[in-house]
């Protein structure tokens, strides 16, 4: 489920390894996940394109240090012919349930068509960060200009001369602003929380590197590499030393004071909370974009909001034509009520009610042959993702050989190993800036508080703890 980085990574594996008997399910027009979803002007990714990109499809030729949104959607388009895989993608298929039938020992899957499909094995790779978080504003609904969320940025929409309020600053709100701004006639930015901002190191990498990247694959690697040990060292910082942060947050102070000038306005901008706490930004442009005539950044809360206006906790009413809510995803419960049952008929969304847990963040308890890609506690305030995406690749392939090997069909991770997991990730989550820091994030469940999204060690170790599957941690038959 899912043709994004985790379903294309583990069909390209799939394919090296020999087994053609599978296909990847997406509801989407074209492969990219949230690459093809998020479309809206200046996304881009933050981490190194050399890195945020799978080793095993390595690509000599991108044009900057931080890929854009339409290069690295293009990248995973150009893998479906590079590896074969159209024959095995059925897009425009949005899954909406998959059941366990324990007497066939198989995955029923239903999509939209009411078309049922038939797996001996089910791997989500939904992402982590795909179901937006619409805000429970009193009288959202009842706007009559233009609304919707970051994600589903309409095609050819025209914001010149509108008046338009952006409701949230975070990721991808400082990335689009500074693009509409020159446009609009007033943008009201709704900012709940300051951020913190690094420049951006981003540049053009110069033709003559690209073919150096080309002809000298092991150049390409080693730069790889460099940039993998760059970002893998940044983890400390997060984890146990904060004061490794003193120069970033000097380094954010500074880049702040140089582009605001207005106090009052810098004041607004300046975070009150611990560095890296909430995931920390990179722009160059978003600061010089804010102090613009046309941009008021509003830190009062929004009460309500009528057909034509937005009044905030002060009663002040500002009419505005477009809403755009940048107002983030459902990270702590990426997955529907009733979209996957497994043993028994149990609801994962009911099973994560005080948040997601899994066993090394790909297999749960009572959900017999599943197996998640970027599951819960994978994702990493420090690093690629993709790092832990091929880590959990590997260990799913090494689940399949096993199988085939010993002649079991189904697999299901005891609840002993899922709870012992569980108890030593979060016992080194609870000594990390993302739990002890004074902020509010999308990395903790917002009921229980549990930390559900991070993992809290070096991406080594856990590539080293999914090498090989462990039978020992599970039931088999
Ligand atoms: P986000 O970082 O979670 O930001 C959501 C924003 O909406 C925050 O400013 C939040 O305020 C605000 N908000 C949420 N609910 C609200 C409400 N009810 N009323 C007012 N404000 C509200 O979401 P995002 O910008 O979509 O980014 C999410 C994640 O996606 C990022 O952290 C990143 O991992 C990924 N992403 C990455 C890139 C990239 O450069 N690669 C780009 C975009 C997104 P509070 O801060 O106060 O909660």
């Amino acid at each position: 489920m899912g043709a994004g980085f985790s379903g294309m990574g583990l069909g390209i594996r799939l394919r090296q390894r020999g087994h053609t008997d599978f296909v990847i399910l997406d509801q989407a027009a074209d492969v990219g996940g949230t690459w093809w979803m998020n479309r809206y002007p200046g996304c881009a990714c933050d981490v190194q394109s050399h890195l945020y990109s799978l080793s095993f499809a390595p690509k000599s030729d991108w044009t900057r240090h931080f890929g854009p949104r339409a290069e690295i959607q293009s990248y995973l388009s150009d893998c479906v012919d590079r590896f074969d895989l159209g024959r095995h993608l059925r897009l425009n298929t949005r899954v909406d349930q998959a059941c366990w039938d324990a007497e066939k020992k198989r995955w029923l899957i239903t999509d939209q068509d009411g078309i049922v499909r038939c797996a001996k094995f089910l791997v989500t790779a939904i992402g982590g960060l795909s179901r937006p978080n619409t805000p429970a504003i009193d009288g959202l609904d009842s706007f009559s200009g233009t609304v919707f969320h970051s994600q589903q940025w309409p095609d050819k929409l025209d914001l010149r001369d509108q008046r338009v309020a952006v409701i949230g600053s975070g990721a991808s709100a400082i990335q689009f602003v500074p693009q509409i701004q020159p446009d609009v006639a007033r943008l009201d930015l709704y900012q709940r929380t300051p951020q913190w901002i690094l420049p951006k190191p981003d540049r053009p990498i110069s033709p003559r590197r690209r073919d150096l990247f080309r002809r000298f694959p092991f150049v390409r690697r080693l730069f790889r590499f460099g940039l993998f040990l760059t970002l893998e060292s940044r983890l400390p910082a997060f984890t146990r030393y904060p004061f490794l942060s003193a120069f970033h947050r000097r380094q954010a102070r500074a880049y702040l004071r140089t582009h605001i000038n207005d106090p009052a306005l810098r004041n607004k901008l300046t975070p009150n909370y611990e560095m890296g706490c909430k995931r920390v930004l990179m722009s160059n442009d978003f600061y010089p974009s804010v102090c613009q005539p046309n941009v008021k950044v509003i830190t009062d809360g929004i009460t309500r909001i009528t057909p034509d206006s937005i009044i905030d906790d002060h009663g002040r009413s500002r009419q505005v034509d477009t809403i755009i809510l940048a107002t983030g995803f459902k990270a702590t419960s990426p997955v529907p009520v009733g979209m996957i049952r497994g043993r028994n008929g149990r609801d994962l969304a009911n099973a994560w009610k005080d948040g997601p847990r899994a066993y090394k963040g790909t297999t749960v308890h009572g959900f017999p042959n599943l197996f998640m890609l970027l599951g819960p506690n994978t994702a990493l305030g420090h690093n690629s993702v993709l790092l832990m995406i091929e880590s959990q690749i590997n260990y799913v392939l090494d689940a399949l050989a096993w199988c085939q090997r010993t002649g079991r069909d189904t697999l299901e991770v005891t609840d002993r190993a899922e709870k012992n997991w569980n108890q030593e990730l979060h016992k080194r989550l609870g000594r990390t800036v993302w739990n002890r820091g004074s902020c509010a994030s999308w990395y903790r469940h917002p009921l229980s508080g549990r930390n559900t999204t991070l993992w809290p060690r070096f991406t080594f170790v856990f590539r080293y703890l999914c090498r090989r599957f462990d039978p020992a941690a599970y039931d088999t038959r």
